[in-house]
């Protein structure tokens, strides 16, 4: 078994539309990024490729690449989710938590856990989304922009 941790933030930026676990929020503000600012992936990714020893999500998809200019997280998370497969790892569990004053998450945790599930081929029941403010403390605090946390657990895949 190999764990691992990832984090990430990003700020909000007007007139962008928000996207949180693969999931498009009603919002007036999204997440500046190179990418559609999906905090909660990108920290996903980094705990997987973490997991793995494989550097983080900087070194395999970088932010001057216009390849990923405004690209769907998801299609990160499946290309390392790839990755993994194919150097012998299954994902055994995940656990993210999503910080952020604003929007209210709640309504969208389960679908969120519905598209991550599918994006590490897994079932829903290994994945875990939390979201918690921070009673108005700091930059998330203040709605300036959204942070997230992972946690995984890899296991070796016994299909070799
Ligand atoms: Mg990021």
């Amino acid at each position: 078994m190999r764990i691992g941790q990832g984090y990430d933030a990003h700020r909000f930026e007007p007139g962008k539309p928000l996207v949180l676990g693969g999931v498009s929020i009603p919002h007036d503000e999204g997440l500046k990024a190179h990418s559609d600012g999906d905090v909660l992936i990108h920290a996903l990714c980094d705990a997987l490729l973490g997991a793995a020893g494989e550097g983080d999500i900087g070194r395999h998809f970088p932010d001057n690449d216009q390849d990923y200019a405004g690209i769907d997280s998801r299609v990160l998370l499946r290309q390392v989710v790839e990755r993994l497969h194919a150097a012998g790892w299954r994902t055994g569990n995940v656990d993210l938590t999503a910080v952020a004053q604003r929007p209210k998450l709640a309504p969208h945790i389960d679908l969120m856990r519905e598209r991550i599930s599918s994006d590490l081929d897994v079932e829903p029941q290994q994945v875990n989304i939390k979201a918690t403010t921070t009673e108005g403390m700091g930059f998330t605090g203040r709605a300036e922009g959204i942070a997230a946390y992972a946690v995984v657990l890899l296991t070796e895949d016994e299909g070799g």
